[in-house]
């Protein structure tokens, strides 16, 4: 077997033989399709799509999307067609294949409007959210060889990392990815203030460090003492730039962050949380006002844990994190999550599929988690369920009622395209005025100086900036003729 293909199946942990194949096919297909080209680096083109889909194995994403990941920029970057996908790889591969293609459209557009197009990126690609996942992967192998890149397009591609992806990325839970996509743009977005961060990191890790060994010390012992099976007990080091950011909100004082470095705690269940933070405030002081119980009651992307601040002796504070494997992986890996405990069919976290709850909480959705099919579906509609989002050739996003036609799309954009709208192109092809448009289309309207609105087009717009505009293009147009018959009679 290929190296390659054995060092991302081991990434994948137990599979099928089938599955095994299809990752085999893809490797050795994209390996062939990018045979000629390079990365900016120098490096094989192969490299990037292999680091790609390294990165969504392991987020512990599906096979289906690791091979999706392996074949991503095919179809934008090699002569491959959608049909030699499809008869190789089936129709599910294609659609993310195509997806993540048409994704590479969507432009960042400063930060006024950034909320808004976040909003509807997310929806527009809530098709299949396996889409987005192999874009974030794309992109967070991006920005880790972002140095090869002009220097004007680097700063494009890492200040829309932090201002889209990472807040996406957060919205749909997947805290590391979030952490991994903005440490990585960071130095290319703010390059002052991504030294002063290594700088104040560097004075101080140490003593943080030495410090919490000593608390990790005693509570190991403790826990043991009290027969509280530890699954994990770690530091982790706040990422950077959200260390960045929570300094600008406390006057850039560094004394006033106290969780640089925090203890993380990763126990069996729930009820041992609540033990073991009991246990800490018994030899710790807590800092009042610090004890946050996200168990009880979860952040809005569905994060649960415990945190408190205790004053360690000694002058220290630190911060502590107790949560259960579950809510470990939930952080980590967020609505990927759901894909991994569905494919590794772990019966132990199948178990607890009533604790994503923060799935349903965040979209409102029900669903079935063993119907991951299911879920897709449910994703994708009945977060909006009867808005269409469709694409400038630009890449902005305009979003329409269902069933909404090109005439409808040339109206939201401006009325005096509306008015001289002549055709439209639907994926670049000629397209007829009256084509119901799907999610996700790129729309292109050709407009004319003399062409102008038909009554006809009142029979099949959607919107009603649409008629309205049509209908008072009509009652002027009449009255302009009647005027002109009176004054011929
Ligand atoms: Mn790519």
């Amino acid at each position: 077997m290929e190296k390659g293909v054995k060092e991302i199946l081991d990434l994948m942990g137990e599979i099928k033989p089938k599955e095994r194949d299809l990752i085999g096919r893809a490797y050795s297909f994209a390996l062939k399709a990018h045979e000629e080209q390079e990365r900016l680096s120098g490096d094989p083109y192969f490299i990037h799509v292999f680091e790609t889909a390294k990165i969504l194995a392991k987020l512990g994403m599906d096979t289906e999307t690791i091979a999706g990941g392996l074949l991503h920029d095919v179809l934008e970057d090699t002569k491959i067609t959608e049909e030699e996908i499809e008869s190789e790889f089936g129709s599910d591969i294609l659609f993310l294949i195509k997806g993540v293609t048409k994704l590479g459209t969507l432009k960042y557009h400063g930060h006024e409007r950034h909320v808004e197009s976040l909003r509807k990126f997310f929806i527009a690609m809530a098709n299949d959210l396996r889409v987005v996942i192999i874009k974030f992967a794309d992109r967070l192998h991006n920005l880790r060889t972002l140095e090869f890149v002009r220097e004007d397009k680097r700063k494009r591609i890492a200040l829309e990392s932090i201002e889209v992806y990472a807040p996406l990325a957060n919205r749909l839970g997947m805290g590391k990815l979030k952490g991994e996509l903005e440490d990585a743009a960071f130095p290319y977005a703010y390059p002052k203030e991504f030294a002063q961060i290594e700088e104040i990191i560097k004075e101080k890790k140490d003593s943080y460090q030495k410090n919490l060994s000593e608390v990790k010390k005693e509570l190991e012992k403790e826990l043991h003492k009290n027969k509280i099976k530890i699954v994990e007990i770690d530091y982790r080091m706040k990422h950077k730039y959200s260390l960045w950011k929570k300094l600008l909100k406390r006057e850039m004082d560094i004394e006033k962050i106290y969780d640089i470095i925090a203890l993380r705690i990763v126990v069996e269940n729930v009820e041992e949380c609540y033990r073991v933070l009991g246990l800490v405030h018994s030899i710790w002081r807590p800092l009042p006002g610090r004890i946050k119980d996200y168990i009880a009651i979860p952040k809005p992307n569905g994060y649960r844990s415990i945190h408190t601040t205790i004053f360690t002796g000694l002058g220290g504070i630190a911060e502590i994190q107790i949560r259960t494997k579950e809510m470990h992986a939930e952080a980590a890996y967020g609505i990927a999550a759901h894909f991994a405990y569905k494919e590794n069919g772990n019966k132990k976290i199948k178990d607890n599929k009533s604790k994503f709850k923060w799935i349903e909480e965040l979209k409102d959705l029900n669903y079935a988690p063993d119907e991951p099919k299911k879920f897709i579906e449910h994703l994708k509609m009945d977060f909006f369920n009867d808005r269409i989002f469709i694409f400038t050739p630009k890449g902005d996003v305009i979003d329409l009622p269902e069933d909404s036609t090109p005439i409808d799309f040339a109206y939201t954009i401006h009325s005096d395209i509306g008015d001289h709208t002549f055709g439209a192109k639907i994926n670049s092809k000629m397209s007829q005025l009256e084509t119901s448009l799907r999610n996700g289309d790129i729309v292109e309207i050709i407009t004319k100086k003399d062409a102008h609105p038909s009554s006809k087009w009142l029979e099949y717009v959607k919107t009603t900036i649409a008629k309205k505009h049509i209908k008072s293009y009509m009652e002027k147009h009449s009255l302009l003729s009647k005027l002109k018959s009176i004054g011929r009679s």
